[in-house]
């Protein structure tokens, strides 16, 4: 098992070392009353995952208690999330539904034992009765109903004899308890509805808090992991179970932070009103972020499964940023797919001393990519290329082609503008070109002409016309709220993109990176050779993360020159944008933006962590220190660690989890053996502390040890609070952490 332990898997092995349970048996426990989303996948590899690290099995229950909302066709979206998440629940799959009558049952036995009674307060009064956090509630009058009244009254309420609302079942517990939940919670409602699987047999329901606790034990789960918000119902949970006196073991509930997500909305009601409001094209709209919307859109379960367990378990809630879970599925993408070149919005160029045809080899893979694969890309006279890769003023640091400056074609030859063809609006509509025939890409490449960048393009001829989806942010808004936040250019349809040949003929995956422009998945619904449909399944880099920042209006800083040789090298075009933009947007300082800007291999990586954790000055810091002296003693292909390693790192010092001393030692270490950062801390000890109940008897030590300098610190040299911090540190390995030290000390020799 390769996970780092959470705080549930703790709680997990404890139990099974105390021989509290056999076996671990846990249950996903969804509401089928809408396509499982995102949040739901945490759960599921929550439940699922903690199942099969313990040798245990997980139950896929559907939690069917509110008839009116539920439907077969959500248990179907529900059974296939999990399926394709690679996940099996055996012959383990539940419903709540079939448990109705041992659960009508358990509420009889409660009504008999005088701890549940039939209460007939409306609605509204039984809201006013149950009083406020400050004041206690005051119990209804029907509370004093005889067991037998009680039992004619919820016998007539089960045989349909009373109208919904007209009266409920109530646990008879505490109207004064100071968790609210605990004054007599409602067990039972009254619903004339038809449900999708019991039919019309019942008019009353179980409510959640009575349900899931008994479906629970009746399924003899050992642990019932739910999230956050049903903290409260936990002793509601416990009250049912104890007061029945149920055989033991018993489950216990553990609640963990749910999953949020900036720029996304999940709660299945508020997807839902967008799902039939008609402002997505289904549950499986690739902007969604249901699994049937990602799976549809292209991203991998694995990708997923590893956002899960990036975010780790949590007991507090917070909102994850959208990157990282992009960050993931490119992640993912990037080691697999083969790269392939398609124009979006094409432009013609006629290279007009070329004559024939001729097939280029070129590999599907880059170097790094241990995968081999190459196809032949039709080159002729007539090409597209995009539109936006040629200009004819090109602003400051334009590397494509210009009418001064040449290119070069992906896999091909250079070509130089010659002659630029408009319309009668002034609209450029055909390049003339030329080619270089000895600049063929590769080692035939004699022309020694040096362009700045490599441009995709398809020939004419031989392309084929491809439909292609592009999809951004569903929401415009971080924190949105529903329908009024949509982002109104969330999917743009391109209908005239021509993609080589190859990728409709070869097939060689059914993910692609189209060069420069993305990742993308053949529409697993609309796709035909005769009409290929591709999603967009990810961007190369987080593009928003630019447009969010503002613009600074201070000073600029100015690039430092630096000396090569005993001279000052002047930027080139390119670095003093990289220079602008981390000074500028990034604020970070000049020194930093340096060091970044004039190293490609830096740049790039710095960009790639910052992808996987938005923490542009931490990040650059280890980036400009740690990353660029490993460079100075080996290649960059020699790396043993990655950018998404120090987001890691980063986060983790961020999270306060270790200190950056410590950090500086995890650094070492990955750089030495190419473990994750996560791991190294986890293997080695290295969480910081900073619990002051840990801390204080090291302190206490230290100054009783010490005497003289708490007399020396007394008779007024302050200083020596440095001597006494520093004591703890080193007593610490380094792992206390500093603030709460030097407080406590301060403290102390008071
Ligand atoms: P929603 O508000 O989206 O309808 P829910 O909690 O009502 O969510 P259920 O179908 O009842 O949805 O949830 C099934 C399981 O998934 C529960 O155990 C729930 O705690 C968990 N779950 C739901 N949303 C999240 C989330 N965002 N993060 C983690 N777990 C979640
Ligand atoms: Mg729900």
């Amino acid at each position: 098992m390769n996970k780092k332990k959470d705080f549930l898997r703790t709680i997990v092995e404890n139990d099974l070392k105390s021989g509290k349970y056999k076996e671990i048996v846990t249950r996903f426990p969804p509401e089928p009353n809408g396509f499982p989303h995102i949040g739901h996948a945490k759960s599921i590899s929550i439940n699922f995952g903690i199942a099969r690290d313990y040798n245990g099995h997980c139950n896929l229950r559907m939690d069917d208690t509110n008839p009116t909302k539920e439907d077969t066709k959500y248990v179907h979206a529900l059974e296939d999330a999990v399926k394709w998440l690679g996940f099996d629940w055996g012959e383990h799959l539940y419903f709540t539904s079939d448990y109705f009558s041992q659960i009508h049952d358990y509420a009889i036995k409660l009504i008999k034992m005088g701890k549940a009674y039939v209460d007939s307060l409306c609605e509204d009064e039984i809201r006013e009765y149950r009083g406020t956090v400050t004041q206690p509630g005051k119990r209804s009058k029907f509370a004093q109903r005889s067991v037998e009244e009680n039992l004619d009254l919820f016998e007539r309420m089960k045989n349909g004899e009373f109208k919904d609302g007209e009266h409920v079942l109530r646990a008879k517990i505490d109207m004064s308890a100071a968790n609210m939940k605990m004054r007599d919670p409602l067990l039972y409602r009254i619903r004339h509805a038809h449900h999708f699987r019991a039919g019309d047999k019942w008019s009353i329901y179980p409510m959640y808090d009575f349900a899931h606790c008994l479906s629970d034990y009746i399924e003899g789960i050992t642990h019932s992991i739910c999230t956050l918000e049903f903290e409260n119902n936990r002793d509601i949970y416990d009250w049912v179970l104890d007061t029945l006196e149920l055989k033991p073991p018993r489950p216990y509930q553990y609640e963990f932070a749910r999953l949020n997500i900036n720029y996304t909305v999940m709660s299945k009601r508020k997807l839902l009103e967008l799902v039939e409001g008609g402002y997505v094209s289904g549950w499986d709209d690739p902007r969604l972020p249901t699994i049937a919307g990602y799976r549809r859109r292209g991203y991998t379960p694995e990708s997923i499964l590893n956002f899960c367990d990036q975010i780790g378990i949590a007991k507090a809630n917070s909102v994850v940023d959208v990157a990282q879970l992009e960050f993931c599925i490119r992640d993912g993408l990037n080691p697999k797919v083969p790269r392939v070149l398609c124009v979006l919005d094409p432009l013609k160029v006629t290279i007009e001393n070329y004559e024939g045809s001729e097939e280029l080899e070129a590999p599907y893979y880059p170097h790094d990519v241990p995968k081999e694969g190459s196809r032949k890309i039709p080159f002729s006279k007539e090409i597209y290329i995009e539109k936006d890769d040629f200009a004819e003023n090109p602003p400051k640091g334009y590397f494509r082609l210009t009418p001064e400056q040449p290119v070069r074609l992906r896999h091909g030859y250079i070509i130089s503008c010659k002659e630029v063809i408009k319309d009668e609006n002034g609209n450029i509509t055909e390049i003339k070109a030329e080619y270089y025939p000895d600049s063929k890409s590769g080692a035939e490449d004699t022309s020694g002409i040096k362009v700045k960048s490599a441009i995709q393009w398809v020939s004419v001829a031989d392309a084929k016309k491809v439909e292609v989806r592009l999809y951004d942010r569903l929401f415009k808004n971080e924190a949105p709220e529903g329908i009024e936040d949509l982002n109104p250019n969330s999917l743009q349809i391109i209908k005239n993109a021509f993609i080589e040949p190859a990728v409709i003929t070869e097939k060689p995956d059914e993910r692609f990176q189209f060069e420069r422009q993305g990742y993308f998945y053949t529409d697993p619904i609309d796709y035909s050779d005769e009409n290929p449909v591709f999603n967009k399944i990810v961007g190369l880099k987080d593009s928003w993360a630019k447009k969010a920042k503002t613009k600074q209006t201070a000073p600029k800083p100015q690039p430092k020159k630096v000396q090569v040789d005993g001279e000052v090298a002047p930027m080139t075009d390119e670095q003093k944008i990289l220079f602008e933009k981390y000074t500028n947007e990034l604020r970070l300082n000049s020194e930093v933006s340096n060091t970044l800007a004039r190293d490609k291999f830096l740049s790039n990586f710095f960009e790639d962590a910052l992808c996987a954790f938005n923490c542009p000055v931490s990040i650059s810091n280890i980036v400009v220190n740690e990353v660029a002296r490993e460079l100075k003693q080996a290649q960059a292909d020699e790396l043993k660690f990655s950018a998404g390693h120090i987001s890691q790192l980063v986060k983790m010092i961020d999270a306060d989890t270790i200190s950056s001393k410590i950090a500086k030692q995890v650094f070492e270490e990955m750089a030495k053996t190419g473990e994750n950062p996560t791991q190294i801390v986890k293997a080695k000890g290295l969480v910081q502390i900073s619990d002051p109940a840990k801390i204080s008897p090291i302190i206490d030590e230290i100054i009783s040890n010490n005497p003289d300098n708490v007399a020396k610190f007394k008779a007024g040299n302050t200083k020596l609070l440095g001597f006494f911090v520093g004591q703890v540190l080193k007593k610490t390995g380094g792992k206390a952490n500093p603030k709460v030290v030097n407080e406590l000390v301060a403290q102390k020799l008071q």
